[in-house]
């Protein structure tokens, strides 16, 4: 209770109030000492006064002062605004009525060099398109925006946008102009790639679709009671029909592996008996091509973190196209190192006719093939590698392509 009283004192008249009370003692014991009443009430009302008007506290509900006494008495809008673009990465200027520069934050520094301010925005910007979307929104006073391709130093596409702001200004509102460019050339990278395979995996599918509808007419008409004919037809057919339908188990495992990209796997998997199951798995083919496949592998387990099933895909379609596309080398060598400390390495090496230079880096590549009449003939999708380097990258491991014309290629997995 005499706590809260206190609290009360202290917020109703600060710390005076400690000094209401002593003098309120020193003028009850003046009393008592024999001072004469009249002056002791006289002592104590101008020394309260005096105490009461020198106590700053002592204007009860003043509200708490918000301001630091770092801070401006009054904050620029235009400075405030700019602080806040300069934390953006989007490349924004600020404009006025008559497009001039008022600010430039560094992402646009960095894509349009440096515009001093009250520089006409035109002085450095150049594309007709964005300064007649600039001069519609002037006049409009309406949000714009358009698609603008810078092609030097580098091809990059943005989104310019401009949208009109008020800010304050003396007692009313001032108009400024929002310009920015938001850098969307990773988009239509994509966009582009995805066009592109819809478009290539279309492509690879109509033609053995045509040659089967060709083949169809010929044996409903023309080849009708040529039963040699049709012998040999039907077994185009059905190589054709198997082209496809490995074109499109090939599409679904890219499609189940880009749905899981981000999750690494959990398992843990012994190379040296998945090596050796893979081997067993492709001698019909290897002897069919009259290729050897020689594994050299290390007596103890090597465990790596991984899918069992995805890796075997993996090493299954390296030592294929090594036996396939390196045949003339007559063997395929297939090394498991794992050095401590160091990486599992897998290296499979073929001794064929190679690969050149400039094919090396684009390998990896959904369709792309060095002889789209060669992969066709080995009965290739053009998919294997693109497929190789998903599962790899969703088990942290590299693929490292060295090759030599005349000598051979080497594809490692690094893990
Ligand atoms: P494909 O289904 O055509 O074999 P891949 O993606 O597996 O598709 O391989 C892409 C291309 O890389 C092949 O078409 C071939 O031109 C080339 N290639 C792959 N492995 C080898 C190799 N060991 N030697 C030479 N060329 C190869």
């Amino acid at each position: 209770m005499v706590s809260e009283w206190g609290t009360w004192l202290s917020r109703r008249f600060g710390g005076a109030w400690l000094l209401l009370l002593a003098l309120s003692l020193a003028a009850t014991l003046g009393v008592v000492a024999g001072v004469p009443l009249w002056q002791a009430a006289l002592g104590w009302f101008v020394l309260s006064g005096l105490a009461l008007v020198t106590d700053r506290s002592l204007e009860p509900d003043a509200p708490p002062s918000s301001q630091s006494p770092d801070l401006p008495e009054t904050i620029d809008p235009l400075a405030y605004v700019s602080a806040t673009l300069e934390a953006t990465d989007t490349a924004s200027l600020l404009l006025d009525r008559e497009a001039n520069v008022l600010f430039q934050n560094k992402a646009s520094d960095r894509v349009w060099g440096a515009l001093p301010v009250g520089v006409h925005l035109s002085a450095r910007l150049r594309s007709p398109a964005v300064l007649d979307m600039v001069r519609e929104t002037l006049s409009t006073g309406k949000p714009n925006q358009i698609e603008h391709a810078e092609r030097l130093p580098s091809q990059q596409v943005f989104l310019a946008r401009i949208a009109p702001i008020e800010i304050p200004s003396g007692q009313g509102l001032d108009r400024i102009y929002l310009l920015s460019f938001r850098d969307i050339s990773e988009l239509r990278r994509l966009d582009r790639m995805r066009s592109d395979f819809v478009a290539n995996a279309s492509h690879e599918l109509r033609t053995p679709l045509a040659s089967l509808r060709g083949f169809i007419e010929t044996l409903q008409g023309p080849a009708k009671s040529d039963p040699k004919a049709q012998e040999r037809f039907l077994a185009i057919m059905l190589d054709q029909a198997t082209r496809m339908s490995r074109l499109v188990d090939d599409l679904l495992s890219l499609s189940r592996l880009e749905l899981k990209a981000n999750l690494a796997p959990e398992g843990t998997v012994d190379l040296v008996p998945l090596l050796s199951h893979v081997r067993d798995s492709l001698v019909p083919l290897a002897e069919d091509l009259g290729v050897e496949i020689d594994l050299h592998l290390p007596p103890a387990p090597v465990e790596v973190t991984g899918d069992r099933d995805e890796l075997v895909q993996v090493f299954e379609n390296l030592i294929e196209n090594a036996c396939k596309y390196g045949q003339e080398g007559e063997r395929v060598d297939v090394y498991l190192t794992a050095s401590d400390p160091g990486p599992v390495e897998v290296t499979v090496q073929d001794h064929g006719p190679g690969i050149p230079l400039e094919h090396v880096p684009r390998l990896t590549e959904r369709f792309y093939r060095v002889s789209v009449t060669d992969s066709r003939s080995k009965k290739g999708t053009g998919l294997g590698l693109a497929i190789v380097k998903h599962i790899l990258t969703r088990h942290r491991a590299r693929l490292i392509v060295s090759s030599e014309v005349g000598k051979g290629s080497r594809f490692t997995v690094r893990f």
